[in-house]
């Protein structure tokens, strides 16, 4: 059977789904080929389930610590398989609202395997997608004007590092286990690994991490990677930067064992499991690129700014063009190639804008650039920071580790970072997102009147910090 469509978008995530929902309200006749299901690694294997189980953690910890705030809860113990179903219904009910969202947008979704085929009988260009369905029927030929991939990414892992599913891990099996191990060595202190160190130390777990780089979260500013380090030293988890991890030396037994080299010696970890948390690779294979012209670069799927590929009418979107591999980029990029199909003349995306998070416990917010990149780039840069324990509303929590830093162009005051580390700052990083996109300067962040108490006055304290003139430093 062959339909015509005016775009076909390869692959349901995130990033595919919130292109389809884009092009119907567009008037574009869409549909989506999923080989799993709608919602993709975000909702069944990423954000969604993570932070489900993260905020079980955190609920777990803090009944922990419950007298402090002067409520005795006795014997408390952690039901996993409770913990697993909570986040089962989550997941559920959001992919319920996925499947609504396509049916109200008249999107067709094909549940098969799409592969796009070269010049055929059904068109002169490649571009045209046959299906093979998972319900086993024949294929369907799907004919587009123009196609989308947003095939998304994988785990990787180390090289001679087998994922087995018993002993070792990547998040995907991780997010399935039905109990929890006594102890777990994580490989990669990136933000998949500190998410997983976090919320199994705040389960009661004994936790190693394990960082090739000479800090953790090598990617966020300095001074945040530091004193998350300090923070997950200071719950108890055993850190270890500028460990270079040698898969060959795995032992498998009653646990794991894998040695490391670490300041010229060989070093040996042992847990029940290993987490392996090395990044994730681009889903380029087995969907008919040898039939275009499509170049993949290091793995990744090259685009211009509007994200068309070497073959004008094939967008790539999302995890598998690299990059930030990040659900709302993938989503934005994603109503960006939608709408310069429409012709609708979308702005390009501008990286430095997005923010980015890590839901651990502290968390971590940022948007912009880091204080080095700043001066990489030729700033000459000032700073003002200002620690949570003088914010009222984080002391009321009981959560008050952490700062907020902004970093700012000495010459024309421009905002060109911020950076947060502690309670709730994943909440907070939109005002901050704002400002840039604004393109506000440190005063009209200070001036905008923060309510109090809240935890958003460290950032109105922080932007008066950068001349000198916090309230409560
Ligand atoms: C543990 C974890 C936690 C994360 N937490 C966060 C977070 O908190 N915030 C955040 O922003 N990001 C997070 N991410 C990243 C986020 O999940 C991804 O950036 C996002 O899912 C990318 O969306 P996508 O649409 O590009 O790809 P995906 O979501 O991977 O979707 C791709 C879809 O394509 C389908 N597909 C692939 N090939 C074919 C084919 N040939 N035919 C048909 N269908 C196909 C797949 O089945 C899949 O459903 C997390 C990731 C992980 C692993």
């Amino acid at each position: 059977m062959s339909k015509e469509y005016d775009l076909v978008i390869l692959g349901g995530g995130t990033g595919g789904y919130v292109a389809a929902i884009r092009a119907s309200q567009l008037g574009l006749k869409v549909a989506v080929v999923e080989k799993g299901k709608l919602g993709g690694t975000c909702l069944h294997a990423g954000c969604i389930p993570s932070k489900a189980l993260l905020r079980s953690a955190e609920v777990y910890a803090t009944t922990k610590r419950s007298e402090e705030f002067g409520v005795i809860a006795k014997d408390v113990t952690l039901d996993f398989q409770k913990v697993q179903d909570r986040k089962n219904k989550i997941t559920d009910q959001l992919f319920k609202g996925v499947q609504h969202l396509m049916k109200q947008g008249k999107i067709d979704v094909i549940e098969g395997i799409g592969r796009i085929l070269g010049p055929s009988i059904f068109s002169p260009m490649p571009g045209t997608i046959s299906v093979e369905m998972n319900n086993g029927e024949e294929n369907e030929m799907l004919i587009p004007k123009n196609v989308i991939i947003a095939t998304g990414s994988r785990p990787r892992s180390l090289p001679g590092l087998e994922i087995d599913g018993d002993y070792v891990l990547t998040s995907d099996e991780a997010l399935q286990m039905d109990s929890l191990p006594k102890s777990i060595v994580i490989v990669g202190g990136g933000v998949i690994g500190i998410e997983w160190a976090s919320m199994l130390n705040d389960f009661g777990i004994e936790v190693t991490v394990l960082e090739y780089a000479n800090r953790i979260l090598p990617t966020e500013d300095h001074e945040i990677s530091k004193e998350m380090q300090r923070l997950m030293k200071k719950k108890g988890i055993k850190v270890v930067t500028g460990a270079k991890v040698l898969p060959e030396s795995l032992e498998k037994g009653e646990g794991i064992t894998i040695q490391a080299e670490h300041k010229g010696e060989t070093k040996s970890f042992s847990a029940e499991k290993l987490l392996v948390s090395v990044g994730r690779q681009a889903n380029v294979e087995n969907i008919g690129l040898e039939n275009t012209e499509i170049i993949v670069e290091k793995g990744y799927i090259a685009t211009n700014e509007f994200f068309q590929t070497k073959e004008s009418h094939i967008y790539a979107i999302g995890d598998v063009i690299g990059g930030l591999q990040l659900a709302h980029v993938a989503s934005h990029e994603g109503i960006i190639a939608v709408e310069h199909i429409a012709g609708e003349n979308p702005i390009p995306m501008d990286y430095s804008l997005v923010s980015k998070c890590v839901y651990s416990n502290p968390e971590v917010a940022s948007v912009g650039f880091t204080e080095e990149e700043a001066k990489e780039k030729g700033y000459t840069v000032k700073v003002g920071k200002f620690n949570f324990r003088a914010i009222g509303k984080a002391l009321v929590f009981g959560e008050s580790d952490g700062f907020v830093k902004l970093v700012v162009d000495e010459a024309t005051e421009d905002l060109l970072g911020v950076h947060m580390i502690g309670p709730h700052v994943t909440d907070m990083i939109s005002e901050a997102g704002l400002a840039r996109v604004l393109d506000a300067t440190p005063w009209e962040v200070a001036h905008t009147i923060h309510p109090h108490p809240t935890l958003s006055e460290a950032i109105g304290e922080a932007a008066l910090a950068v001349d000198g003139k916090a309230i409560h430093a």
